[in-house]
């Protein structure tokens, strides 16, 4: 029997969750993001439908430890005995959690308000403050949950190109930073199955602007477009992430991205050369982002793109705004 995969979805970015993936060879599992706390009921489903018992669940792979992927962690550990696998970077994450969520609020509760904003001609009215409040703000959905994570540590920190088994089958470890600092993806070699975590989105792109409870860096695009090489060479056949339709082709995808980034940096580069100082959340604003989390979104990776290439010299920032070198 090849390797059983089902999918564990959990509602919309907005309600909270990310799909899990419960992988299943000879009686053995493997989950790959436990998700949101919602996603429990889906994973007892399927442990039962494929005649499993709590502790035949033995690993637990966390893609990246952003809270919609690792809420439930600590119920399905406590209920399954298995063991928690990630990445070494992660780990330290994982471990300083509650204190890495009070900075945070600290360091963006401290954020200056700055000077006021112009507004577009004709457009919504200017926001007086700084870009980290409008993150603040943004994602204050995604904040009130932060509080909820038990103290949890990993058990297993694994490396690129490590093998994972389950079964009969065996899993490899890619290393892919970028959406965040010690992301990784598994991919099954023999059916080329690639559980992207959120390296790469089903649809649309992944959040690459500055981090959520890491520190922010300008190495961030950086480190994502080589992880998308990281992938690539694997040539792996078949997408499983944890945001978006399954089922796609990842290296269709990772060109997209690429292409998608990369007119990005292009269009940038275009409008700075235009205006006395590009303003980021105009920018975002004229490329149709609206009000809430998907402007904070946008914002981030729009913000990331500035920061490349302002450490590539072909712009420099003054306050908030970028000009043409
Ligand atoms: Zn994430």
């Amino acid at each position: 029997m090849p390797l059983q995969v089902h999918p564990l979805p959990g509602p919309a970015y907005g309600g909270g969750s990310a799909t899990g993936y419960l992988l299943v060879s000879r009686g053995e599992a493997l989950l790959v993001d436990p998700g949101f706390d919602d996603t429990l009921g889906a994973l007892r489903w399927a442990m039962e439908r494929e005649r499993l018992v709590p502790g035949d669940l033995k690993r637990v792979v966390l893609t990246h430890t952003h809270l919609n992927h690792i809420r439930a962690l600590s119920r399905v550990v406590e209920w399954t005995g298995a063991r928690v696998c990630l990445s070494a970077t992660e780990g330290f994450i994982l471990e300083n959690y509650a204190d890495l969520v009070k900075k945070k609020a600290e360091a963006l509760s401290r954020a200056p308000a700055g000077p006021p904003r112009r507004g577009p001609p004709g457009g919504p009215p200017p926001l007086p403050v700084s870009l980290p409040v409008l993150f603040l703000r943004a994602r204050e959905d995604y904040l009130k949950y932060w509080g909820g994570v038990a103290s949890a540590t990993g058990d297993v920190l694994v490396r690129d190109g490590e093998s994972l088994r389950v079964g009969e089958e065996s899993l490899r470890v890619l290393f892919t930073p970028g959406h965040s600092v010690g992301h990784i993806c598994l991919l099954h070699p023999s059916t080329g199955a690639l559980f992207s975590g959120d390296h790469i989105p089903g649809e649309g792109e992944p959040y690459l602007g500055p981090g959520s409870l890491e520190p922010a860096g300008s190495a961030v695009l950086y480190s994502y477009l080589s992880s998308l090489r990281r992938v690539d060479v694997e040539s792996p056949r078949v997408l499983y992430p944890a945001h978006g339709p399954a089922g796609g082709d990842p290296r269709a995808r990772i060109r997209e991205l690429w292409g998608l980034l990369e007119a990005r940096e292009g269009e940038m580069l275009r409008r700075a050369r235009r205006t006395r100082g590009l303003d980021p959340l105009e920018a975002c604003r004229e490329s149709g982002a609206r009000e809430g989390p998907a402007l904070g979104l946008a914002l981030g990776n729009l913000v990331g793109t500035l920061e490349k290439l302002r450490v590539d010299k072909k712009l420099e920032r003054r306050g908030a705004l970028y000009f043409k070198r």
